[in-house]
């Protein structure tokens, strides 16, 4: 046999061919699971191109390093079409490896295909020698040699598949599959070289007619370079990709996130909203009911906040309510849940079950949103009604806890504001009752069961009579008379306040044209609900029910409250002028609970201010609302403007008020609201 030799720097550079060009190979092979048809299919070229380059690469600088006493040459087509061999499995093999799911047939079928075509390379190269006599191959050797091709095809194969799956360990995974792929290649080649028997004598048929080893340097040199080049390259580009889908992972993260949380939380006060608020209340009955323990629900609504709200504007009144937000916030325990239900509203969601615990926490919540709030040097105050709903005697699901202490906060509000009520079974009948009532109004007038009452206004001190207040009333079939603010809040929400107080302006200026052909000259005052106000049709609507019904504008008096007026105040000074120019006068309603900026109330054509209830009944001689009642009378003389005083029950009162220089008193103590025939009976004059 021949005696063959190895140079030790092309054994160690055809190692790193090899795993270089395995790198490569692997690189490209996980863009091929992320792709689809042609980009897939060219991934898929390149890296079964690189890798059959690679192997084949690898075998001829084996074959470099290995030398024999004879001179070598190889074949040509034989050279080329173990480079075939080599790219055509190492494509298939890759394709195989990527396909979504690698099964354990699958992965066998591979190992063996890339093995054989690793193997077939080799010994097609070993060919292309065209050795005479032919090479003698040790069987062992050579059996060990398929062996090692095939195996560590297969791990190399196995690991590239599990790289789509573990993308946080992607560098590590693809190095370990390139120096498995790489031992794949260089083991079977030099075992085979070990099964390799030159016969002493033989020669090199390829020698002087092939590509002699001066060239293979070359051409090895050159394709050694160009697949680290495209290694370099591959790898380069898919880190960056890599970080470039980490950070639109993340950032896709963050915006699910965000969106998650808006849709679960209001933007303003970024509480939790109704619809997390619902899911917070299942759990919370959910572990209630397993350790029978109690919870609750406080319905809060804000006191005087529209008022604020249209007087100042929606920023202040934003303002109120991100600060009232916090302060429950602060109020209530870490693990409760405030949320905001709506406009004003918002749920407390307490852990605690005990009545008295809970009536503390109630208390500290009215006492701390009644504290002053200053903004912009103003100094704002609100109060909170609360109802109170306990589980689960109160209420077994979401629904019916929040509907409960709804119904325990309206109760409160009729009670007077500004404090806390526990639910009770008889508030729910009150609300039933409530909505029939709303269903019934719809029918209310067409068949006319609204009537007007009119109360009379009387010239300071004691008369005579200059007036009426027309007041609507429902006649109820089965119910009897029903009162204004059992409906007309209602029907503001509905919207069906338009169609009652059109009728009762109609009604009001029929009652007063027959007044006034019976010879008494009295004005009659209508009150228009904001709704009413703000409606295009209204000036038309009034200059026609004057015309039809024959009536001088100036007798016709419309009340609007002062909240209404300094709502908008740009567009009521310009309602409000349409009407002063069509000549009906202008009174401002309530006034006092409101908010009125004196720079408007000057420019505002109004002609009489009404001092509201709340500061007459509880008018005694130096009290705090004596003064707010003689600053009102001080101002509307200032002003020009008529004062009344409505409400006046005691003689106290209306001497007081005489005395503080009031114009008109309107109260139960001069006259009752009354019918109209029954009003000229009880006002005409006794002369
Ligand atoms: P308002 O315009 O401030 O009317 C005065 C209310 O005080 C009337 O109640 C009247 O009956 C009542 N009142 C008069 N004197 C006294 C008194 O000495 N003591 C007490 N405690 N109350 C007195 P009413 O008729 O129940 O009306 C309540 C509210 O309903 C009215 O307040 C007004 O805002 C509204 N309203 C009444 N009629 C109409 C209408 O036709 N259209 C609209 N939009 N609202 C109306
Ligand atoms: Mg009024
Ligand atoms: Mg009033």
């Amino acid at each position: 046999m021949l005696v063959s030799s190895y140079d030790a720097v092309l054994v160690v550079s055809s190692f790193i061919v090899a795993i270089l060009a395995s790198y490569t190979a692997v690189s490209m092979a996980t863009q091929i699971s992320r792709t689809r048809g042609k980009a897939m299919a060219l991934w898929l070229a390149g890296g079964g191109f690189a890798m059959g380059l690679g192997i084949w690469s690898m075998h001829f600088i084996g074959m470099l390093a290995f030398s024999l006493p004879i001179e070598l040459g190889y074949d040509p087509l034989l050279t080329f079409i173990s480079l075939l061999v080599a790219i055509a499995s190492s494509s298939f093999a890759l394709w195989l490896a990527c396909r979504r799911r690698l099964t354990w047939r699958r992965l066998c079928f591979g190992a063996l295909v890339m093995g054989a075509g690793v193997a077939g390379m080799h010994y097609l190269g070993m060919e292309a020698m065209m050795m005479m006599p032919r090479i003698v191959y040790d069987p062992v050797w050579f059996a060990l040699s398929l062996v090692i091709a095939v195996t560590a095809s297969g791990a190399a194969l196995w690991i590239t598949a599990s790289l789509s799956r573990d993308p946080t360990h992607r560098t590590a995974l693809k190095v370990i599959a390139a120096i498995a792929m790489g031992c794949a290649i260089v083991g079977m080649h030099y075992s085979g070289m070990e099964a390799a028997r030159f016969p002493v004598g033989s020669i090199c048929g390829a020698a002087n007619a092939g590509v002699d080893t001066h060239w293979l340097s070359i051409i090895v040199a050159l394709v050694t370079l160009a697949v680290l080049g495209i290694a370099l390259i591959i790898s380069l580009l898919d880190s960056r990709h890599v970080s470039e889908t980490g950070q639109l992972n993340q950032s896709l993260h963050q915006a699910n996130k965000a969106l998650e949380h808006m849709a679960l939380h209001d933007t303003l006060t970024r509480l939790p909203n109704r619809a997390l608020l619902a899911d917070r209340i299942e759990q919370t009955i959910e572990t209630a009911h397993r350790s029978k323990s109690r919870f609750t629900v406080l319905f809060l609504d804000l006191d005087g906040f529209k008022a604020v709200n249209d007087a100042y504007g929606h920023a202040v009144g934003d303002f109120l309510l991100v600060e009232c937000a916090q302060r429950i916030r602060a109020a209530v325990h870490p693990e409760d849940t405030v949320a905001r239900f709506g406009g004003d509203e918002f749920v407390v969601l307490s852990q605690r079950g005990d009545a008295e615990d809970i009536a503390t926490l109630a208390s500290e919540i009215v006492e701390i949103v009644s504290q002053p709030y200053t903004i912009r040097d103003y100094e704002l105050r609100l109060s909170a009604s609360i109802g109170i709903a306990i589980y689960p005697e109160d209420g077994q699901d979401p629904h019916a806890l929040l509907v409960n202490a709804d119904a325990a906060m309206y109760y409160r509000k009729d009670m007077g504001r500004n404090g806390y009520s526990f639910f009770d079974p008889s508030m729910n009948a009150n609300a039933e009752e409530h909505l029939r009532l709303v269903q019934e109004l719809r029918l209310a007038i067409e068949r006319n069961e609204l009537v007007l009452h009119y109360q009379p206004k009387f010239d300071d001190p004691t008369g005579p009579v200059i007036g009426a207040e027309a007041l609507v009333r429902w006649q109820h079939p089965e119910r009897g008379l029903i009162m204004p603010d059992q409906f007309v809040p209602t029907a503001e929400k509905t919207g069906q306040i338009i169609d009652i107080d059109n009728w009762a302006l109609d009604e009001a200026c029929r009652q007063l044209k027959i007044w006034h052909e019976q010879g008494h000259q009295w004005t009659v005052s209508v009150n228009l609900s904001p709704l009413q106000f703000a409606h295009t049709e209204l000036i038309d609507t009034v200059r026609k029910t004057l015309a039809r019904h024959g009536l001088p504008p100036h007798s016709l008096i419309l009340e609007i409250t002062e909240s209404t007026a300094m709502r908008n105040v740009d567009d009521s000074m310009a309602i409000l002028q349409q009407l002063d120019e069509l000549g009906v006068k202008i009174s401002i309603d309530d006034f006092g609970t409101g908010y009125s900026s004196l720079l408007y109330l000057k420019r505002l054509p109004a002609s009489e201010l009404k001092i509201d209830q709340g500061f007459i009944s509880e008018l005694i001689q130096d009290s705090e609302d004596a003064a707010i009642v003689s600053a009102i009378i001080a101002l509307g003389k200032a002003l020009n403007l008529r004062i009344v005083a409505e409400g006046v029950e005691t003689l106290a009162q209306q001497e007081f008020l005489s005395e503080l220089g009031c114009d008109s008193q309107q109260g139960y103590l001069l006259g009752r609201p009354v019918p109209g025939d029954a009003f000229v009976h009880l006002h005409e004059p006794t002369s």
